[in-house]
C-alpha cells in the first residue's frame, strides 16, 4: 500500500464486483437506447473505462472536463467550471452522466441543468462513490456503486493535487499529507 495511505475505503475486488454489478443494470435499462455515456474529467476516467466494458449493449461515449475543486484545496466552492465541453449534440439523447464522487452535490446539479437546456431526452447518473454526509445539493444518483463515509478519498482515478489518480484501489489520505503540501 502506498506510504501516504492510511486505510484503503474500496479494495480491487471490490471495484470490479461494483463495476459488474452497475454493467449488468444499466444493460438491462438502456437497452435499444444507444445511450450516450458521459464521462466527467478527470476523476472518472478510470472508472468510466472499466464500467463501459461491462455494458453489453451498443452506446456511445464522450468527455468533458469541468472542475470545481482548484489546486490544493479539498473543500468545494460550489462554483463548477467547464473545462472541456462535449463534441456530441445532446438533443434526443439518453444520457448517463458517469461520475467518481457525489460529495456536496454541486457539480451534478450544475451538470443536469446544463443538459436539460440542452434538450437531453433523459439523464441519469451513475456515480462510482456517494458520500452523503456531505451533500448540500439533493441530486437523485440512479445507480450508486459504494457510499462512504465524510473522508477525503484518492485512487481510481481521484486526485489530490493531480497525484495518487493511479492507485488500483481507493483509500482515505493521511491527513499530514495535505496539512504539509
Ligand atoms: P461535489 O460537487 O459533489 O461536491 O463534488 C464532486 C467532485 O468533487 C468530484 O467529481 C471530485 O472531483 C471532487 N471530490 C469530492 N470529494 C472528493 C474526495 O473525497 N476526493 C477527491 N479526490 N475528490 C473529491
Amino acid at each position: 500500500m502506498n506510504s501516504d495511505i492510511e486505510k484503503i475505503l474500496v479494495s480491487q475486488e471490490k471495484i470490479k464486483e461494483t463495476n459488474v454489478r452497475l454493467g449488468k443494470e444499466l444493460t438491462k435499462d438502456y437497452a435499444d437506447k444507444n445511450p450516450l455515456f458521459v464521462c466527467i474529467l478527470r476523476g472518472a476516467a478510470m472508472f468510466m473505462m472499466d464500467l463501459v466494458k461491462n455494458v453489453d449493449i451498443p452506446i456511445e461515449y464522450d468527455f468533458m472536463d469541468v472542475s470545481s475543486y482548484g489546486g490544493e484545496n479539498t473543500s468545494t466552492t460550489g462554483e463548477v467550471r467547464i473545462l472541456k465541453d462535449l463534441d456530441t449534440p445532446l438533443s434526443g439523447r439518453d444520457v448517463v452522466i458517469v461520475e467518481d464522487i457525489i460529495d456536496t452535490g454541486y457539480t451534478l446539479d450544475r451538470l443536469i441543468e446544463l443538459f436539460k437546456t440542452r434538450n437531453a431526452k433523459s439523464i441519469s447518473i451513475v456515480s462510482f462513490l456517494d458520500k452523503p454526509a456531505r451533500r448540500i445539493k439533493h441530486v437523485h444518483v440512479d445507480y450508486v456503486g459504494v457510499q462512504i463515509p465524510d473522508a477525503f478519498v484518492v485512487g481510481y482515478g481521484m486526485d489530490f493535487d493531480e497525484h495518487y489518480r493511479n492507485l488500483p484501489y481507493v483509500g482515505v489520505l493521511k491527513p499530514e499529507v495535505y496539512t504539509t503540501k
